[in-house]
């Protein structure tokens, strides 16, 4: 995968459709993506969220989000008939704050949890039960009594789960639709870590195994409380072609398990998340529109009212909105290169520092009062505050001169990096501020979440016991 290069300085035409508009007469100020997220970084440093003590922060547009949350579920309304169950269940391992759960909530979109960090985030904001859908390869008994307690949706991933569920479905009633995993192995995308129908992939039950369809259907045969199918064949970098395979496969598989059982028994289908996310300009590509009506073209029996629809999207939900915007602290040269060293790395941006090749990020340069650095372009890295020689958040990328004081945005990191803190050489996680423009072009901040203190990082590393060791 690469970048466009010529969208990654501040020149270069706005390719944003524009937001809704707030009323006749003059445009909006903050109308693109782009416009808000600059108003947004002038405003960061005039307002103090950037500043000499605090060198990085993590910035969240919400008006995109709010967009992206009404195109997802205008883009399945158009594609299913009047009255058709959709549950779209955000992916909450993409950004799990509570605050943008609740946003998201708010917008009619429930949350997909894998683990009981990610239910108790998804239950902070508000997200019912019934709006929620736990997946996850390996819950331990306590995790899914609890879920059927609450009557959460739960997705077995295989066939020693559907044992456990075997003995909680008879020891009390529940609410929780169940359903079962599956692996189309449809193949991988360009990204191995993240492709989960290859035929080895660790999830779900394999469908083109010897025997493994025929023991699945049975399974269903045998358990008439088994009532959904889920597939989630990969994220970022699966074709979408693959995506619509891996649908397609649980699709049919339903359809036989309901001709065999003579009844309709799989209600519900739940395709996954994993709509790829274009890293290399502002433009969203694919649209969840585009997905929707591929999968009407190419599955249209799923899409015809019979089923009910579970979706999981994560990343194709926030990451245009999110900025992880740091200062430069120093600049230098070696060998003949700029280096612009800065407070974003691989705390941050983890994916990015250990494999650049799959997990490039555009990055947009500003002066200290945070207006858009102009100046030739030429070839910098940006570098991060860690300790080792890796850490390098772009290696080589045309920039305007940069210098101390100035601020460098990593752009499209609202999903996966404001998430998995990496907490090497104890450096601490960045507070994240959501943002709105005004139709006055005002911008106003509300925090997230704190920075991490240092007294925090000592408490978490063992500062209440000391001693714990002498006495060994
Ligand atoms: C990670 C994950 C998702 C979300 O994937 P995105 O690529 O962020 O859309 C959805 N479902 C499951 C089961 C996942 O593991």
């Amino acid at each position: 995968m690469s970048l466009d290069h010529d969208t990654a300085g501040t020149a270069g035409p706005d390719q944003d459709a524009p937001a809704p508009a707030h009323g006749a007469g003059a445009p909006h100020p903050g109308g693109s993506a782009r416009a808000r997220r600059d108003l947004a970084v002038r405003a960061a440093v005039d307002q103090g969220v950037l500043g000499p003590g605090t060198p990085v922060a993590g910035l969240l547009d919400v008006t995109g989000i709010r967009a992206s949350a009404a195109a997802l579920t205008a883009a399945f309304a158009a594609v299913t008939p009047p009255g058709t169950p959709v549950l779209h269940a955000f992916a909450v391992k993409a950004t799990p704050l509570v605050p943008v759960l609740r946003l998201l909530h708010d917008a009619g979109i429930g949350a997909e949890v894998a683990s009981p960090g990610e239910l108790a985030l998804a239950r902070a904001a508000g997200v019912p039960p019934r709006r929620t859908v736990l997946d996850s390869p390996a819950k331990t008994p306590a995790e899914l009594r609890e879920a059927l307690a609450l009557g959460i949706a739960v997705n077995a991933d295989n066939l020693q789960e559907l044992a456990r569920l075997d003995a909680l479905v008879r020891s009390a009633p529940t609410a929780s639709p169940l359903g079962v995993r599956v692996n189309p192995q449809v193949g991988g995308g360009s990204i191995g870590a993240l492709s989960t129908a290859t035929a080895t992939s660790k999830f779900g039950v394999p469908l083109r195994d010897e025997g493994a369809r025929d023991r699945l259907v049975q399974a269903f045969l045998d358990r008439p409380w088994l009532t959904r199918l889920h597939a989630h064949s990969g994220s970022q970098g699966m074709p979408l072609d693959l995506l619509v395979q891996g649908v397609e496969a649980a699709y049919e598989l339903a359809e036989e398990i309901n001709a065999r059982a003579g009844r309709r028994q799989v209600d519900t289908v739940d395709i996954g998340g994993g709509l790829p996310v274009n890293f290399g300009s502002d433009e969203e590509r694919p649209t969840h529109a585009q997905y929707a009506r591929l999968l009407k073209e190419r599955v249209p029996g799923l899409l015809d009212g019979r089923y009910g629809l579970v979706t999981e999207f994560g990343r194709s939900l926030l990451a245009k909105h999110g900025v992880l915007l740091a200062r430069v602290e120093y600049v230098k040269q070696a060998g003949g290169r700029g280096v612009a060293v800065t407070h974003a790395g691989v705390q941050s941006a983890t994916r990015t520092v250990y494999a650049p090749g799959s997990w490039p990020l555009r990055i947009v340069a500003y002066d200290a009062a945070g207006r858009p650095k102009q100046g030739p372009a030429t070839g910098q890295d940006i570098a991060g505050p860690a300790c080792f020689a890796g850490d390098l958040l772009a290696t080589d990328r045309p920039l305007p001169p940069l210098a101390p004081g100035d601020l460098v945005a990593a752009l499209d990191t609202g999903a996966y990096y404001f998430a998995h803190h990496y907490s090497y050489n104890s450096l601490p996680r960045p507070a994240v501020h959501g943002y709105a423009v005004a139709a006055d072009g005002t911008v106003r901040f509300s925090r997230v979440r704190a920075a991490q203190t240092t007294a925090e990082i000592v408490a978490e590393a063992g500062g209440a016991v000391p001693d714990a060791l002498r006495g060994l």
